[in-house]
């Protein structure tokens, strides 16, 4: 299949679906409370792609060089049904099929999720103390949890699991350390990403985030590190081995190292906007198109001239002035 380059000559590979805006914790970082209270209006089922538009638009840009598909949210467990899709999405062919989740449902879908065709999960964890880690998502969930759903999905043959925790200092700054003593050994892969700022709810500032340096100086204090090379171009992790062989670590530093050379992701909100950055303000609305009648070339074209024309790095320019800037909410357009 022929490539699609962006502006600054990066390729279309990695295509990230949200299949829902609803969510069952309330992390501080990308869904507070404050907003996303009782009465916050989420989009309507009729609002969201079906699963047969999605594999649609799956199957197109796969056509358009994307090798790896990621199904996100909200929390994309929530959206029922989710082993459907993912079987509709496994039909296609030859893609990486992974899903990023929060864990809670996880220990009852894991089985379903795997046997449907799904080859790997990504789990959100912040923190290895209750104390913690209720704190920040708000909702009193427990870390046991979610361990016994990071369980059930490696006895499902959906490893290597990567589990993503996002330091915020003065909340869980201490975590780093914690986390890598509890999963060092364990075959999962801990990434550490540096706060965000994400959306325009979460109340960002840079003196609230801690470089992937410092946390990576903060684990090799006690547990000896290496840095290895990525696993591929546009890998968004930079990989650190520990010295005694043991596994390794990730850090995803955002704002302190940027790597928007090689940022090769689309992401598509579970109401069919296609977006090309984390950091958008706006999208393109497919859904409309699709509704529209539109045919597959008709619908190919609009998505290789709206990759073609991309010339989004955020990241590297960011600013304290670009982070008031309105911007798509995480939670809308799944991380
Ligand atoms: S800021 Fe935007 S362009 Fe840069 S790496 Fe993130 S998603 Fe890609």
């Amino acid at each position: 299949m022929p490539d699609t380059f962006d502006t600054a000559k990066r390729a279309f590979r990695d295509l990230r679906v949200s299949v829902t805006d609803r969510c069952n914790f309330r992390c501080t970082y990308c869904m507070p409370k404050e907003t996303f209270g009782p009465d916050y209006q989420y989009l309507e089922r009729t609002e969201l792609l079906t699963f047969e538009e999605i594999a649609r638009l799956v199957r197109l840009s796969k056509d358009l060089g994307v090798t790896k598909v990621r199904l996100t949210g909200g929390e994309p467990l929530l959206r029922k049904g989710i082993e459907g899709l993912v079987a509709q999405l496994r039909a296609i062919g030859d893609l990486d099929l992974t899903l990023t989740t929060n864990g809670s449902l996880l220990a009852r879908k894991a089985d379903a999720l795997a046997s449907a065709g799904l080859d790997r999960v990504t789990v959100s964890l912040d923190a290895v103390d209750d104390a913690t880690f209720k704190a920040m998502n708000d909702v009193d969930y427990p870390v046991a949890k979610v361990l016994e759903g990071i369980e059930a999905a490696a006895d499902a043959g959906l490893g290597p699991i990567k589990i993503n925790a996002v330091i915020k200092r003065g909340v869980n700054g201490h975590a780093p350390l914690a986390m890598a003593r509890h999963f060092k050994g364990s075959g999962h892969i801990v990434r550490f990403i540096e706060y965000m700022d994400v959306g325009s709810t979460n109340g960002w500032r840079l003196d609230d985030v801690i470089s992937g340096q410092d946390i990576v100086a903060a684990i090799n204090a006690e547990l000896p590190l290496e840095p290895i090379k990525p696993n591929y171009i546009g890998e968004v992790a930079s990989r650190w081995r520990y010295r005694d062989g043991s596994g390794e670590i990730g850090v995803i530093t955002s704002v302190t190292a940027p790597f928007c050379g090689s940022c090769t992701r689309g992401r598509v909100s579970a109401q069919g906007m296609l977006y090309t950055c984390l950091f958008a303000s706006s999208g393109h609305d497919l859904r409309q198109m699709m509704r529209g009648l539109a045919s597959d070339a008709e619908l190919s074209a609009a998505i290789a001239s709206i990759w073609e024309t991309r010339d989004d790095r955020y990241s590297d320019l960011r600013s304290e002035a670009t982070s008031d800037l309105p911007k798509i909410e995480m939670s809308y357009i799944g991380g």
